[in-house]
């Protein structure tokens, strides 16, 4: 019998999810893409528009490029989730019946909770405020910039050293380094809390090797004109903030009861959450490590995407599924100047989380280009 699956979010997982299905079912099963975006961008790719190699125009890939590949594509709101009568309503389209869903809806961005950031700072994970930060960084001729993490978790946790990287490399090239100083702010103890604390030394030694300073145990509380306010009672002076807001699970999501606590309790072999046939992925889920939680980063979206993609193929198929998501997962870490390090890391190992940090190399930033240019083909074009 013909099934139809859904999937909530055109990002990361939700474009691996319908890739993996549409590979291996039949064309009697519908499998259906709600986003509000027109169009995909990989997060990675705003660091490249920060560091002035891609611009965000020529970015982004029209997901309607779906359709050829028989997948519906749907640009809507998914404005309200019903799992007892598993059907999903979206704003134009009405209510959408599923035999499955995948929940992809990533982690929303919540800027307005810090006071004053709004007007006065960057959000450095919103690709349409990057374009102005660089702006205001070649306009900088001295002063200071300040990088803020302003709450946890947060997404691609690197993402903000590989930022003060890349921003060092502008200002060198600008000529304007050795009057800026760069500071980044962050709400944890150390850099990469679930990296641990000898990746997150090293992450620290990377940076102040290029004179950028590290601030641990600051969580931003407000910001002025010109100081950022922490929790810890201490003030900054700042010129230009980029800033990371705090993240949560959208709206749609909290107010179906999917989430438990901040984000989408699920299994974390099978991605399945507690509603019959309703799978999570992505960032919009939590997985505990330990007293910590997986990172929030697209690689894990598309490694579960394909578990849960699995076990709907499996099931509508009558196999027995034995995919099984395992927790690891690499990143390429930029460093500015075209060179990257890859970062690699085994979560769920018994014995804790283990990783291993590669020093920087061209190679490893063309296989980080690799992995855009792969992955945009493969489920787009
Ligand atoms: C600067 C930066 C660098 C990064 N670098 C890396 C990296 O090197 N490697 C890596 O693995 N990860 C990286 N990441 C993280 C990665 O981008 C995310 O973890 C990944 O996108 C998560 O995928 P997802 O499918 O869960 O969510 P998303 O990709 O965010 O997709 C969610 C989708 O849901 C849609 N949506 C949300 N709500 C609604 C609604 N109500 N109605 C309709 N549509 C909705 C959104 O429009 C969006 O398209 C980076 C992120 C940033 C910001």
């Amino acid at each position: 019998m013909s099934k139809r699956i859904l999937i909530l979010g055109a990002g990361f997982g939700g474009l691996a999810a319908a890739t993996e299905l549409r590979k291996s079912l039949g064309s009697d099963h519908r499998v259906i893409v709600v986003d509000r975006k027109k169009s995909f961008m990989m997060g990675l790719v705003k660091l490249w528009i920060l560091e002035g190699s891609r611009v965000l125009e020529e970015s982004q890939t029209p997901l309607d490029g779906l359709n050829a590949k028989g997948i519906e594509y749907l640009n809507d709101e998914v404005t309200k989730i019903e799992t007892a009568q598993n059907r999903v309503q979206a704003k134009d389209h009405g209510w959408i019946e599923y035999d499955y869903l995948i929940v992809a809806l990533g982690a929303e961005l919540v800027p307005g909770r810090i006071a004053g950031f709004a007007g006065r700072g960057y959000n450095l994970y919103d690709a349409q405020e990057i374009p102005k930060l660089r702006d205001s960084l070649l306009e900088l001729k001295r002063g200071k910039v300040a990088i803020a993490i302003m709450g946890m978790p947060y997404k691609c946790p690197p993402a903000p050293y590989e930022a003060s990287l890349i921003i060092d490399s502008i200002l060198t090239r600008q000529g304007t380094r050795s009057s800026i100083e760069i500071d980044i702010y962050a709400p944890a103890p150390i850099a990469l809390p679930v990296a641990g604390p000898q990746i997150s030394s090293n992450v620290v030694d990377m940076i102040s090797q290029r004179s950028i300073r590290f601030h641990p145990l600051h969580k931003i509380k407000s910001v002025t004109d010109d100081k950022l306010e922490f929790e810890n009672g201490t003030k900054a002076d700042y010129d230009v903030l980029a800033g990371i807001p705090p993240h949560r699970a959208p709206e749609v999501v909290s107010s179906a009861g999917l989430a438990e606590g901040d984000w989408v309790a699920i299994d974390r072999k099978t991605m399945k959450t507690r509603f019959k046939n309703v799978f999570a992925i992505g960032d919009v889920t939590e997985i505990k490590v330990g007293i910590l939680a997986l990172p929030k980063a697209g690689m894990f979206a598309e490694e579960q995407a394909k578990v849960a993609a699995r076990h709907i193929i499996d099931e509508i198929s009558g196999r027995t599924t034995i995919a099984t998501f395992a927790g690891q997962g690499y990143c390429f870490m930029e460093v500015g100047n075209k060179r990257a390090s890859y970062l690699e890391g085994d979560f769920f190992n018994p014995a804790g989380p283990s990783l291993r940090l590669e020093a920087p190399s061209e190679q490893n930033f063309q296989k980080k280009q690799d992995f855009e240019r792969t992955r945009v083909k493969e489920w787009l074009l």
